[in-house]
């Protein structure tokens, strides 16, 4: 049986419930959240590793309409963020339209009927208009090392930790040095035999202004909510100030430079390893990283920093590009995620039979990080080029959902069964112009590779502005943006059942 909703959100992330948040809020309770898990949480449920924390303050890195006066420090960790994501679910009344165990397997645009039909693991549903919150750093990358099968023990990927294996005494090999890797690596060195970090690139590591938070703070929130606004606007403004630096004048960053640089040299005295871990790219080019632990666990006996990247298993042995060998008993993979070939686009067929990874094969493009031509009425959640460099992802997510919102305003306004299409036009100058404005940024001048470039080297991830230009991008839906579509009417029968004839809207 399929159940029919007005919307289908799919995924239970910071995306998706605050999707289903705000529909409650415009009235609309005729909706499910689809999610392939058994609980609500994305990244935060996912990302269970030993150190997992955030890398924006947590005052910042929250609903603006759920704030938590309770955050137990400035930078919460992974277990007290999944646990504010159920508590929203509950304040909220979110249960009721979850759908667990449901991934979405297929979803296909129905011309006739102006509606997706929706393949899940869990059953089939019909919905009116889709919101995409399957988040960009959902889906872990494992890369294809030639020999991977041959290793005798255990491997796993940073965002699907095995619990059930003990690490303490092994000889681990941590692969990557992304923001996964450089909260792990502290965690995991003093307990382990021996620790080789696989160093494909170095990051900029700053230190990390993390504390608990008083209970003298928190009781001050908690008596005035103020507080805790103020906080926020305090933490939002300072990532402001910084993004013309990234955006337009990258050559400011050389005074962040130096100051990690220092930051280097102050925790690692061994020059050959200080050298390693220096990088040769322009700061803030790849995400700037938060540690104070990173640098003072790599300079322990028991690590080893290869600075070379993993091209090779044999058994046991783990080779490095340059020819460096270790022995290992465990591998993690800290490699990131498919985040540029997202493998939701493979499963979404839009209104001429393609499906969305098709039409994204030169680079994803969407109309406002939203739409994309010939997919109508649906949207996704942290879609292309809405991504950040230096600030929290909710204060991009809530605009998404102001657009969201005025999305199903307008198709009530407008009545009937109808949807909108992204004019393909208007897809392409909104991209013309983020592409025009990415050419000056750090993230394209830096020198170096990073996962905000796609295969053809595009940066087709992060917004090129502040978040309040987005903001005030995404308040309201411009319909000169889209094609109006409206369902035929239906088809009407002869009363002696001989004839049909057509009738169109
Ligand atoms: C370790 C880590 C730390 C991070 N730290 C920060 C930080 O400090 N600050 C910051 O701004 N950002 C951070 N991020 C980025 C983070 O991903 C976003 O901030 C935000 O959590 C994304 O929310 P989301 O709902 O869009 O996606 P997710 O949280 O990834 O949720 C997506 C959901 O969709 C579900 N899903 C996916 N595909 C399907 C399918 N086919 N069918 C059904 N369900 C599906 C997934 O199971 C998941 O529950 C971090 C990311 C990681 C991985």
């Amino acid at each position: 049986m399929t159940e029919h909703v007005r919307v289908a959100v799919i995924g239970s992330g910071f995306g998706g419930l605050g999707a289903a948040v705000r529909l409650r809020r415009e009235g609309i309770t005729d909706f499910v959240v689809l999610e392939r898990a058994d609980s609500v949480g994305g990244t935060w449920r996912d990302n269970s590793y030993p150190g997992c924390a955030c890398d924006v303050p947590s005052h910042l890195y929250s609903f603006s309409f759920a704030p938590n006066p309770d955050w137990p420090r400035t930078f919460s960790g992974q277990e007290h963020i999944r646990a504010y994501l159920e508590h929203v679910t509950d304040t909220f009344g979110l249960r009721p339209h979850l759908r667990f165990g449901c991934e979405v397997r297929r979803m296909t645009w129905d011309a006739q009927e102006l509606r997706w039909d929706i393949e899940t693991s869990g059953g089939r549903y019909a919905a009116d208009v889709v919101v995409s919150a399957t988040g960009p750093l959902s889906d872990p990358k494992v890369p294809d090392v030639p020999g991977l099968d041959t290793f005798p023990g255990t491997v796993f990927h940073s965002a699907r930790w095995d619990h059930g294996h003990d690490l303490t005494g092994k000889r681990v090999a941590m692969i990557g040095t992304g923001a996964s890797a450089i909260q792990i690596v502290p965690a995991l060195q003093p307990g382990v035999s021996r620790l080789t970090l696989f160093q494909r690139t170095p990051p900029w590591v700053m230190p990390r202004v993390d504390r608990a938070v008083s209970g003298a703070e928190r009781a001050l929130h908690r008596a005035l909510p103020v507080t805790t606004r103020m906080r926020r606007g305090l933490l939002w403004g300072i990532r402001e100030l910084q993004v013309q630096a990234f955006t337009k004048h990258p050559n400011e960053l050389g005074f962040v430079e130096r100051l990690a640089k220092l930051n280097l040299a102050l925790s690692i005295k061994d020059p050959a390893l200080r050298a390693r871990l220096t990088p040769d790219y322009r700061i803030g080019c790849k995400r700037i990283l938060l540690s104070n632990s990173y640098y003072p666990a790599l300079a322990q006996p028991n690590v080893d920093v290869v600075a070379s990247g993993l091209s090779e298993i044999r058994g046991s042995t783990l080779v490095a590009a340059d020819g460096t060998e270790a022995e290992a008993d465990v591998i993690v993979f800290g490699t990131g995620f498919h985040v540029t070939d997202m493998p939701i686009a493979e499963r979404v067929v839009g209104a001429g039979g393609q499906t969305l990874a098709e039409s994204w094969k030169d680079g994803m493009a969407a109309l406002r990080g939203a739409s994309a031509a010939g997919f109508p009425n649906w949207m996704s959640i942290i879609g292309p080029n809405t991504g950040l460099g230096n600030s929290s992802m909710i204060l991009m997510i809530e605009s998404q959902l102001n657009y969201m919102a005025d999305y199903l305003r307008q198709l009530r306004v407008l009545g009937g069964r109808a949807a909108l299409d992204a004019r393909p036009g208007a897809v392409d100058a909104w991209n013309a112009c983020v592409q025009e404005r990415m050419k000056r940024t750090v993230w394209n001048t830096g020198g170096c590779t990073s996962w905000y470039l796609d295969a053809n080297g595009r940066n087709t991830t992060v917004w090129p502005g502040t978040t309040s230009e987005f903001r005030r991008a995404t308040r309201r839906v411009d319909l000169a943006e889209y094609e109006l579509l409206r369902a035929p009417a239906p088809v009407a029968q002869a009363p002696d059942g001989a004839g049909k004839s057509e009738v169109t809207a």
